[in-house]
């Protein structure tokens, strides 16, 4: 048992990696989850024990049950959750929505909107002072693409995280009562994989001479934000939705 428990979905690269090395920094238990690349959450696991943190991994599809009840149960064990942030999440190839299968819609749905219920539950249910539990920070990742629809590329994507943006001032409302804090950071274009994982490994470059600071975010600088809004420095924010978009996100 080590105390402060900070659990990070899709921990093993981009932000989710960036927030475990800080959550650790912080001083928090980190619990690293991945869904299938052990060697990159076990790279970031024995970063941080290198620098003296401490730190396990997890492999659990957040849109799977099952796994979310296993994963919770690893948290258990390293000590007393206290925040959970709900980064796991996928973007697809382009595509029209006239052409968009309901397998492709499904699983952006699954993974980016019924993961992070299915992972604040299991939380609540843990963090809840009406449950005997000590309260705690939920911090959601949304996207700038929620405001912006993300029209001829991925409304699939833009429309989970528009649900992500409803579910944090939802749910905020509804556990703020019990000492749960939910709030979400809505990132522009940031340097991660997961564009060449949506198929389009120079987007971040195509995109950058377009963008307000002429330059993507950074991992960490979303890292920080989310930081920041687990913390107690953050005590009186929830339902909070923290732009980190480079001035992206803002409407016209
Ligand atoms: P990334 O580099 O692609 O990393 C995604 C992470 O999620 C990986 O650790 C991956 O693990 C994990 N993952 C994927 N499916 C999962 C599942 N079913 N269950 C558990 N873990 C799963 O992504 P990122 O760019 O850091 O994005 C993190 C979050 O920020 C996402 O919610 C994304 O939508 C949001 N966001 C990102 C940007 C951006 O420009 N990068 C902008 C706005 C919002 P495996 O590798 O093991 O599959």
């Amino acid at each position: 048992m080590h105390g402060n428990v900070m659990l990070v979905t899709g921990g093993s690269r981009g932000i989710g990696a960036a927030t475990a090395h800080l959550a650790a920094q912080a001083g928090y238990a980190v619990l690293v989850n991945y869904a299938a690349d052990a060697r990159a959450a076990d790279a970031v696991v024995a970063d941080i024990r290198r620098r003296g943190g401490t730190a396990e991994s997890v492999r659990a599809d957040v849109s799977i049950e099952a796994d979310v009840e296993a994963m919770f149960a690893a948290a258990d064990a390293m000590g007393r959750l206290r925040v959970l942030v709900n980064n796991a999440g996928v973007f697809d190839q382009p595509s029209p929505v006239a052409e968009m299968s309901l397998a492709r819609i499904e699983r952006n749905f699954r993974i980016n909107v019924f993961g992070s219920f299915l992972c604040a539950g299991a939380a609540i249910r843990r963090m809840a002072v009406s449950r005997g539990g000590a309260g705690g920070a939920i911090v959601n990742l949304t996207s700038a693409a929620a405001k912006l629809g993300a029209g001829g590329e991925n409304v699939d994507y833009a429309a989970t995280k528009g649900a992500v943006d409803s579910f944090t001032v939802g749910l905020a409302r509804e556990v703020a009562a019990d000492g749960i804090r939910v709030t979400a950071v809505r990132p522009g274009i940031i340097d991660t994989e997961i564009h060449a994982s949506g198929g389009r490994p120079d987007r971040v470059a195509d995109m950058t001479p377009n963008l307000p600071m002429r330059r993507p975010g950074t991992a960490e600088e979303v890292a920080r934000a989310i930081l920041w809004l687990a913390s107690d420095d953050a005590a009186y924010s929830t339902g909070a939705i923290l732009d980190v978009s480079g001035g992206r996100s803002i409407l016209p």
